[in-house]
């Protein structure tokens, strides 16, 4: 151990950069795209510090330029998903052993290199890979990421600090030893700063991993590796999976070792794992740790005494930012009538100001949907708003998927409250509005309560004091993430920690010292000066 109490950097969040017309960062990171997106990577996986190809390799193409291929990367078989396991155990032996001032030190420095010398270019890759757009990227793949490294070092070192009272003849001590065994990290698409924080956490809190990153995320989660090397993490500490997600997952949760799962991506996958896991349950040697942040279908209300273009804003920026692919995204809204003509009118508006194209035309709000499948399941909802009778599609409506997954930002508005887009989570840039009568806001609030399966991110927009803190009380349980005046998106770690209940998690709260809680396992020691010698207490006389 250290020879001394070592305080950690103070944590701050990383300023965002603007990208302006001129600015050094948007000619940085406009170099770094088009030296990716016209070259070829090969992405390897990465097991015991070695890079391991295959002969089975997939070919990368941008959402928004589907037949342009930037590269390829190689699919594991059964014996390197084994080789992952057994080569994180067998480092786990020094890992687990480091004392963690050595493990803060390799992620404080993977920080600053996403801060520095990375930054173009992790921030290039989430654009080719997953279609953000320059400003979508910088607040995700670059500002998040470097947020969640920063600040988890702040949280670990809060976590050792939690003490037990001692006296003057017995001191208690509190280990926060790492979990024996390894654990899994399976990452979504749709955040390369998620896709780095959950192996990432784990490994900080001296635990082993193995990560199985999204298909449509490879581009990013393999700059993402290429930080943890330079920065320092040991071969063996992360592992890197990629491929069939089920034949990957079978041999991690058929492992006696496995002792955590670290999951975001959507409900129904997390709980199939949640099953497995279940019935795997005589195999473990311990009870492993399960956490999953999974879907949302995340409201707005609004409040009659609310500010119409406030409310625009909100639906606007909260449901089509980044194609309505953020698990917070909003997705239905509920607006009084007297709003309502108001509120159109401007949601309208900024819609039909949006330009959509590729991510490299900076001047591009909206970019693809990142893949076929989604492209073609938002396409047959819409078409389907388009039949419905209690259905009227008031902007957007169309897509194209000729060159990239390109579906235009669309509002549906019904007369159903429990219209199917008011209560299925598509993660799309597909917003549904109800409309209600005034003097229904009590109701309405249940209604929003009730509509759906999640409990994600929620916002209520309002002047009124009273209305605010009726939203408050009845939408407790509806939302893990709730608003007040703003939209519902936009979490930032160490300010608001990220996390739903019900069909939406198990609320873990990503960006905050909860979560680590959850890859420790605490051992208590009780050390006694006095030791007794004689069994008869006093009262035995
Ligand atoms: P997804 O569920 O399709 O995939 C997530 C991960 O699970 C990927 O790595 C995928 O390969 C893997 N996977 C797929 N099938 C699997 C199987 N049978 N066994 C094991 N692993 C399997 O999700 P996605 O499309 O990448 O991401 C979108 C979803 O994630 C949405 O539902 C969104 O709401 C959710 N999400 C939630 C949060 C949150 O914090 N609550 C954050 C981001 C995304």
């Amino acid at each position: 151990m250290g020879k001394g109490f070592f305080n950690v950097p103070v944590a701050i969040n990383e300023p965002v950069k603007t990208y302006a017309p001129g600015s050094p960062e948007r000619e940085d990171v406009k170099k770094a795209y088009t030296k990716m997106f016209n070259s070829k990577v090969e992405v390897p996986m990465y097991i015991n510090g070695k890079d391991v190809k295959t002969k089975n390799t997939r070919t990368l193409s941008p959402p928004h330029d589907h037949q342009h291929i930037v590269g390829t990367y190689h699919l594991a078989e059964k014996q390197h998903v084994e080789e992952a396991i057994s080569t994180a155990l067998e480092a786990r032996k020094s890992w687990s052993q480091l004392p963690w001032e050595q493990r803060a030190g390799i992620f404080l420095k993977a920080a600053e290199l996403i801060a520095g010398p990375y930054r173009a270019k992790i921030n290039a890759a989430t654009m080719i890979a997953q279609s953000k757009n320059i400003h979508q990227a910088e607040i995700d793949a670059a500002c998040e990421l470097i947020d969640f490294l920063r600040f988890n070092v702040q949280f670990m070192s809060d976590i050792y600090m939690e003490q037990p009272e001692s006296t003057s003849d017995a001191w208690n001590r509190i280990e926060y030893r790492p979990l024996e065994g390894f654990t899994y990290a399976v990452t979504p698409f749709n955040f390369t700063a998620i896709a780095g924080n959950l192996p990432s956490c784990m490994a900080l809190m001296g635990n082993v991993v193995v990560w199985k990153p999204s298909d449509s995320q490879i581009y990013s989660a393999k700059v993402i590796m290429d930080v943890f090397k330079e920065a320092g993490v040991p071969a063996g500490v992360i592992n890197v999976v990629f491929g069939d997600p089920k034949m990957i997952t079978d041999v991690v949760l058929s492992s006696p070792d496995f002792s955590g799962l670290h999951f975001t991506g959507s409900t129904e996958i997390f709980k199939k794992l949640w099953k497995q896991i279940g019935n795997n349950i005589e195999t473990y040697k311990t009870y492993p740790r399960i956490v999953g942040e999974t879907g949302g279908k995340d409201f707005i209300v609004a409040h009659k005494t609310a500010n119409a273009k406030q409310v625009a804003t909100a639906i606007v920026r909260g449901a089509f930012e980044f194609q309505g692919q953020k698990c917070s995204a909003a997705s239905r809204s509920y607006i009084p009538k007297s709003l309502w003509s108001d509120v159109k009118k401007y949601v309208i508006e900024n819609v039909n100001s949006f330009k959509m194209g590729s991510p490299e035309d900076m001047s591009n709000f909206i970019t693809a949907v990142i893949h076929e499948g989604s492209f073609d399941k938002l396409s047959s909802y819409i078409d389907q708003a388009k039949k419905d009778k209690d259905a009227e599609i008031i902007v957007g409506g169309n897509y194209d998927k000729s060159k990239g997954y390109f579906i235009e930002p669309t509002v549906i508005v019904t007369t159903s409250p429990k219209y199917s887009t008011m209560c299925t989570e598509l993660f799309g840039p597909v917003m549904t509005i109800y409309v209600y009568e005034d003097k229904e806001y009590s109701n309405t609030l249940k209604l929003v309560d009730e509509t759906s399966q999640y409990a994600l991110t929620g916002a209520i927009l309002a002047t009124d004091r009273y209305a605010i803190e009726e939203a408050t009380k009845v939408l407790q349980n509806s939302a893990g993430n709730f608003y007040i005046n703003d939209k519902p998106t936009g979490a930032v770690v160490g300010q608001q920690p990220f996390g739903g209940a019900r069909a939406s998690g198990t609320n873990d709260k990503a960006g905050s010292a909860q979560n680590l809680l959850r890859w420790v396992s605490p051992r208590m020691i009780k050390e006694t000066f006095v030791t007794p010698t004689d069994y008869r207490y006093p009262f035995l006389g």
